[in-house]
């Protein structure tokens, strides 16, 4: 019996997950439907993500679905948080889910069941309509995701108690027309940021975007037009990212992400080149900078009565609004402390996942990673990965090597980047998916393709590494993965081919 913490993304695929394995899920979300992050509701919730109703996903479809459910082929290739919701509602009626799953219920606490140490066994407390249960379970999956929490950290804005325009954290954003008219700082250039920027220099007097470390910016509309992730995520360029002695891939990036424009002349350029924080995606903002709507500037130096300070900068510029976008805490109230440690975002967990130093691998947390890709199949393969574990089909090395992989990673995330705000929870996309696909003997093999299945060997090593490849063959395979990936290009096209002009007037 395992108890899945949160009916979002890793949730669903969780409890999926466990059903395959014939493992019995119980998943308990707090808020009354499925969809986590995804739900949209105009009323913010406490303990819930909140969106604004314009959120668009940052990764294509093709390259975001679970490994054995495509996306429609009608739904655009970018998806609109609400069709986003769509696919999960499908999904849960698909493999139904929903049998599973207990809405309205929060779990208060997972403590270890006092046998622990021979059974693995959790005591699980929930809440419903004002009453608790007490349960107990044989493992557990917290998937309560991580942008919950507001960070509002005020105390590194001196002057902001003097302020006396309004502020507020990007969370509590909804519409633009708060904006109209007034003069408005963006703190914080992740994608809420430059999200929220861009809406409201469409009716705002003056935006203002501050960044303290710049970032790259990548458009969804990559090279040809066709989708970034199909593009970048691919074997091939995956192999030369590895491989490459270390500066080349840096240089080869920056070489490729100012060929589009460049990011020093437009005030973005990250402050370490090489750091390759979680990429902004937008498609509006440079011609929105070079048509004067929206400024970019660096930190915020102070606050005075009606205007902000950023540093290097003499002038004082007058500001109405500020939009503190500056990202989520990540906490698990229900868990102890010493279960899963949170310092500075990162769990210190084996492979983002697994608490390295428990008795049994018994509990595991999906989702807590930002990839350099779709989230939703790394949430389903940590999920696939992880309920193998769970019923001893895999296992785990021991606590000193778990805990040698983790030092040594955040180490190395040291040395490269710093430890600061979310890079350490960033990690190559398909390396990572690979590694966890190897652990359950989902990997395919490109090189045994080449002899039996040469075209599609081909597709997988040189297109995008699209979900499905994860459901060739091994355990989960799926019927339906081979035809999936040689038609991902058509579900691409299907919704922007719209119009093809009739054959006698297409003269050249
Ligand atoms: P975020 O990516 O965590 O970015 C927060 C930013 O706030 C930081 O990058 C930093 O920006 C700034 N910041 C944080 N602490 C600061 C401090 N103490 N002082 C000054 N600045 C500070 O947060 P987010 O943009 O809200 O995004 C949260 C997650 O949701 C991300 O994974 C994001 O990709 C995702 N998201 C997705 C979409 C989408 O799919 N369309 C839209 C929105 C968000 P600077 O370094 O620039 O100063």
């Amino acid at each position: 019996r395992v108890a899945v913490v949160g009916a979002g993304v890793s949730g669903l695929t969780a409890t999926k997950c466990c059903l395959d394995e014939g493992l019995e899920p119980t998943c308990f979300e707090q808020s009354q439907d499925i969809g986590g992050v995804w739900r949209y509701t105009e009323h913010i919730e406490a303990g819930r993500p909140s969106l604004y109703p314009s959120v668009i996903s940052n990764t294509s479809k093709e390259m975001s679905a679970f490994s054995d459910f495509p996306f429609p082929e009608d739904f655009p290739v970018f998806l609109p948080n609400a069709q986003l919701l769509d696919y999960l509602q499908r999904y849960a009626e698909h493999f139904s889910l929903r049998e599973h799953i207990k809405l309205g219920t929060t779990v208060v606490s997972i403590r270890k069941h006092p046998d622990f140490a021979t059974t693995g066994q959790w005591n699980v407390v929930t809440e419903a309509g004002g009453k608790q249960t007490s349960h107990v379970f044989d493992a557990v999956m917290v998937c309560s995701g991580h942008l919950s929490e507001p960070s509002l950290p005020l105390h590194c804005f001196p002057g902001i108690e003097r302020f006396r325009g309004q502020y507020f954290h990007s969370r509590q954003y909804k519409h633009p027309d708060m904006f109209q008219g007034k003069r408005v700082l963006v703190v914080g250039m992740g994608n809420s940021g430059v999200d929220i920027a861009v809406e409201a220099s469409r009716v705002a007097a003056k935006v203002t975007i501050s960044t303290t470390r710049g970032s790259w910016l990548l458009s969804r509309v990559f090279d040809h037009g066709y989708p970034w992730d199909m593009v970048l995520n691919t074997r091939l360029m995956s192999l030369i990212k590895t491989n490459l002695p270390r500066p080349l891939p840096w240089w080869l990036m920056n070489y490729k992400l100012n060929q589009r424009f460049n990011h020093e002349n437009y005030g973005l350029q990250p402050e370490k080149s090489c750091l390759v924080r979680e990429p902004v995606l937008n498609d509006d903002l440079p011609s929105y900078i070079l048509t004067g709507r929206i400024t970019i500037k660096p930190g915020v130096k102070e606050f005075k009565d009606n205007s902000v300070v950023f540093h290097n900068c003499p002038e004082e510029e007058p500001i109405d609004i500020v939009v503190f976008c500056t990202g989520y805490n990540v906490s698990f109230p229900f868990l102890e402390e010493s279960v899963v440690r949170v310092e500075n975002k990162h769990g210190s967990l084996y492979k983002y996942v697994f608490p390295t130093h428990l008795q049994k691998p018994t509990l595991a947390v999906l989702g807590l990673i930002k990839p350099f890709g779709g989230i939703m199949p790394v949430a389903e393969m940590q999920a696939r990965w992880v309920s193998r574990v769970f019923k001893g089909l895999c296992q785990l090395p021991s606590q000193s090597v778990m805990e040698k992989e983790v030092n040594e990673q955040k180490k190395n995330q040291v040395r490269w980047f710093g430890l600061t705000f979310d890079e350490v929870l960033k990690t190559e996309w398909l390396v990572y998916l690979d590694t966890l696909a190897s652990f359950i003997g989902a990997k395919p093999s490109v090189l045994g393709l080449l002899c039996t299945d040469p075209w599609l060997a081909l597709t997988i090593f040189f297109g995008p590494c699209s979900p499905y490849q994860y459901r060739l063959g091994g355990p989960g395979r799926w019927e339906g993965a081979r035809q999936a990936i040689l038609t991902q290009w058509d579900r691409i096209l299907k919704p922007t081919r719209t119009r093809v002009p009739a054959a006698s007037s297409s003269s050249f």
